[in-house]
């Protein structure tokens, strides 16, 4: 680990000692054993796992999602609130394969609020799911990182499900009917992103397959469906944009010529825009990648933000 990561981590420590400070101080007075209306009290790390809670645990539950929309899940310092309330919850949900463990936000967090990693009160949403590693776009400095962008794969969307649903019915086994049902119901729906995934990616010609994204944030999906990937760099905490990032994708697209490259919506976009112009390749459009959209946008939710990315990579690459 370099020395400007263990000097992070320390920060991290040292401002979750100062916010615990602050909640037990008293922004932490609604305990969930209290209020909520029986409901069971949920702390997920970010965006999509709290909305996959959200949809599992319906009228059940009350969800409070750490990392904000527009801001990084893989480094992150809690505030207060999010100590209080991790502290008070019934239940904690995160990604796992590497997500929140930037800068070890997560288990100084979990740490802090009196709960363990692998207990049941802290529900990993990726368990059972085969990791992929990270290696580094230019060749230099080949890393053996998990990739944490597991759900961008609808079937693996369906794992997570399963373990979100899991973990309320062993939090709260009296509605384990309620979670089931609305589970089933969830499950349906990705089933069926599968199907327009599959289909959808299957009407690329061979020579198109190559999706062009600045993280390398598409491996899972792109392995399922049989396409290749192209990235500026592994993940958003590497350096992003260096000349020597640039000058590789810049190789690969000029080498196999994809109709279209594509741009994540929480990423600076300056870096693909030097690939496009330097390939004369257009920016189609913006994908998802590490937060839902605005509400609002459809892709407000997780399963519309699969829904928007595979309407808008099959309308880039099949040139439609
Ligand atoms: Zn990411």
């Amino acid at each position: 680990m370099s020395s400007w990561k263990t000097k992070r981590r320390k920060a991290i420590a040292v401002a979750i000692a100062a916010a615990a400070m602050l909640a037990s101080a008293g922004c932490g007075a609604n305990g969930a054993g209290g209020g909520g209306g029986g409901r069971v009290q949920v702390v997920a790390t970010f965006s999509i796992v709290a909305d996959i809670a959200a949809a599992v645990g319906g009228d059940a539950v009350d969800v409070h999602s750490i990392v904000p929309l527009g801001t990084d899940p893989h480094e992150y310092t809690p505030l207060p609130l999010d100590i209080a309330k991790a502290t008070d919850a019934d239940l904690v949900i995160w990604n796992g394969l590497n997500m929140e463990m930037g800068d070890g936000w997560f288990a100084a967090l979990v740490d802090i609020a009196g709960k363990k990693v692998g207990s049941e009160r802290v529900v990993e949403a990726s368990a059972g799911v085969g990791p992929m590693y990270l290696t580094s776009a230019d060749g230099a400095g080949t890393e053996s990182d998990v990739n944490p962008h597991a759900f961008l794969d609808p079937t693996v969307g369906m794992v997570y499900t399963e373990n979100i649903r899991d973990g309320l019915i062993a939090a709260d086994p009296g509605r384990r009917a309620i979670y089931t049902a609305n589970a089933d119901a969830y499950l349906a729906q990705l089933a069926e992103l599968d199907r327009r995934y599959t289909e959808e990616l299957a009407q690329i010609p061979q020579a198109r397959r190559l999706l062009v994204t600045s993280e390398n944030a598409y491996q899972y999906m792109a392995a399922r469906y049989g396409l290749d990937t192209g990235y500026i760099w592994a993940i958003d905490t590497d350096e992003q944009g260096s000349p020597a990032q640039i000058n590789a994708l810049i190789a690969l697209v000029q080498d196999r010529q994809p109709p279209a490259l594509f741009v994540e919506s929480n990423v600076d976009r300056r870096p693909m825009q030097t690939i496009s112009g330097e390939t004369g390749t257009p920016i189609f459009g913006t994908l998802y990648s590490d937060e839902l959209g605005k509400s609002g946008d459809g892709a407000g939710h997780y399963l519309g933000m699969l829904a928007h990315n595979i309407t808008t990579i099959h309308a880039g690459l099949a040139g439609v």
